[in-house]
């Protein structure tokens, strides 16, 4: 804690997996000799740097922009950009972690980044947006590329963005190659790659179902957020039958008993992506509830799949919402369970999917999408959704191949720190002292 102080979501981040890995490295000393642990938390490069800009009013802006490179055991440093103004080392840091065990879990050949800016794009106009990214790449380009870093999206970085980096990217270089991801169809980017984190965490949920002899057909759920990860979780509950009553933003969030239909995600989807608004404006269109400054977590449901920002579930909302009849939670964002809450869901015995296993889905077709790129050909949608599954149901299967206890309950959160540790650390180690 001494060696990175004010890092709070990081230290947060590293104590669940040293939790996890508790007796797991007692009865395999091998990873204590190597000091794995004491390797794989310190990243093997920060990268933090000036972005000047000018605004449409001709004055001078100044953001911190930051790139970590984690972990490249297994693969080039791969992870998304976050353009946010509560981004700081800490948080970077502790996403970048939970990175490293993601991408080892998707069986794809993925090493740990994370990146982003302090920069807020609300409220900007599309020629500041572009000229904040141009001059973001303008450091960046010089420390990533097709087999060395390859960034995405993430919050606040979304298609417009991706391209807009993209652009300068190619300018300076010289070269169109496949060193973001998230990119548009037209120009190399992948079918399903928008839907994957969405769609990707109801499979997981889906597969935690199973286990129990249930399904998400005529369950009430509520999401958290209405931005990328939102929207896609409502397309796919719909689709298999389930119902979802709550969105939010971070001004507070909306309650529709009859349920976020297909029009009506058409709607959000136009709302944020196209006009930026506020998910209030949902409540005054339809007629329903909408809570000023508030979560979803008190509302009653089955099943609750938070897919806005980390520590948005406290333990007060763990207890409320199981006290409600809510069997199964399951991460589309990252840690957005705090640890009290986390302890509730396992204590309690219910399904408890963290995101480094359920939200593995957009880096897993962000993976297929730099494949797709080096291959210079694309796959159909049916292909990749398809793939996209079977790599969820493979999460689930070493989570429950590392995380399953004597008396039969799945601890999720053991078996993704355990299981993404392993091939990482085989990997460390094989490598010497890297
Ligand atoms: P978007 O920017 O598309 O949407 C984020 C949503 O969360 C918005 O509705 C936003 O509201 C809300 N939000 C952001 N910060 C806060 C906050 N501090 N308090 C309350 N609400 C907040 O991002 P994504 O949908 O891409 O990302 C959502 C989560 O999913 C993040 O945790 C991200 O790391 C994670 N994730 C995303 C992946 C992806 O492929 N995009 C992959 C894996 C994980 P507002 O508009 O008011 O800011």
């Amino acid at each position: 804690m001494a060696k990175n102080p004010a890092e709070p979501e990081f230290h947060q981040a590293v104590h669940e997996v040293v939790e996890s890995l508790d007796h797991f490295l007692d009865e395999n000393p091998k990873y204590k000799h190597a000091r794995i642990l004491e390797r794989i938390v310190e990243p093997e490069r920060i990268i933090m740097f000036r972005v000047p800009w000018v605004n449409d009013k001709g004055e001078m802006q100044v953001n911190r922009g930051f790139r970590i490179e984690m972990n490249s055991a297994i693969g080039p440093y791969k992870g998304g950009l976050r353009f946010h103004p509560t981004v700081n080392l800490g948080i970077l840091k502790f996403l970048a972690f939970e990175q490293v065990f993601k991408n080892s879990l998707t069986t794809l050949p993925m090493g740990g980044g994370k990146g982003g800016s302090d920069f807020d794009p609300k409220g900007k106009s599309d020629n500041e947006v572009m000229r904040f990214c141009q001059s973001f790449m303008t450091e960046l380009y010089r420390h990533i590329g097709p087999n060395t870093d390859v960034p995405a999206g993430d919050i606040g970085v979304g298609g417009r963005e991706i391209g807009f980096m993209y652009g300068q990217y190619k300018r300076i270089v010289n070269e169109f190659t496949g060193v973001l991801t998230g990119k548009g169809l037209k120009w190399g980017g992948s079918l399903i790659r928008p839907e994957a984190t969405g769609y990707g965490n109801v499979y997981f949920a889906q597969e935690m179902l199973k286990t129990r002899g249930e399904s998400l057909k005529g369950k009430t759920v509520l999401v958290s957020g209405s931005g990328n990860v939102a929207q896609f979780t409502v397309e796919k509950v719909n689709n298999l039958g389930g119902k979802v009553v709550t969105l939010s933003d971070s001004s507070g969030y909306i309650f529709d008993a009859d349920g976020i239909d297909d029009e009506k995600l058409k709607y959000v989807m136009h709302l944020k992506n196209n006009k930026r608004g506020r998910i209030k404006e949902y409540a005054d269109k339809y007629g329903c509830k909408y809570v000023e400054g508030e979560r979803p977590w008190t509302e009653k449901a089955d099943i609750a799949l938070p897919s806005a920002t980390q520590n948005e579930i406290n333990e007060t909302e763990a207890i409320t919402l199981v006290g409600n009849g809510c069997m199964c939670v399951s991460e589309g964002a990252n840690m957005p369970s705090t640890p009290e809450a986390i302890q509730i869901f396992i204590e309690k015995g219910i399904l408890f999917g963290p995101g480094k296993a359920a939200n593995a889905g957009g880096v897993a077709v962000s993976g297929l999408e730099m494949t797709q790129n080096s291959m210079r050909l694309h796959w159909t949608r049916e292909e990749i959704d398809q793939r996209l599954q079977s790599i969820m149901q493979s999460i689930h299967s070493t989570c429950c191949q590392y995380g399953t206890k004597e008396n039969g309950f799945i601890n999720y959160v053991d078996g993704a720190n355990i299981g993404g540790f392993v091939k990482v650390a085989d990997a460390m180690m094989a490598q010497g002292a890297v």
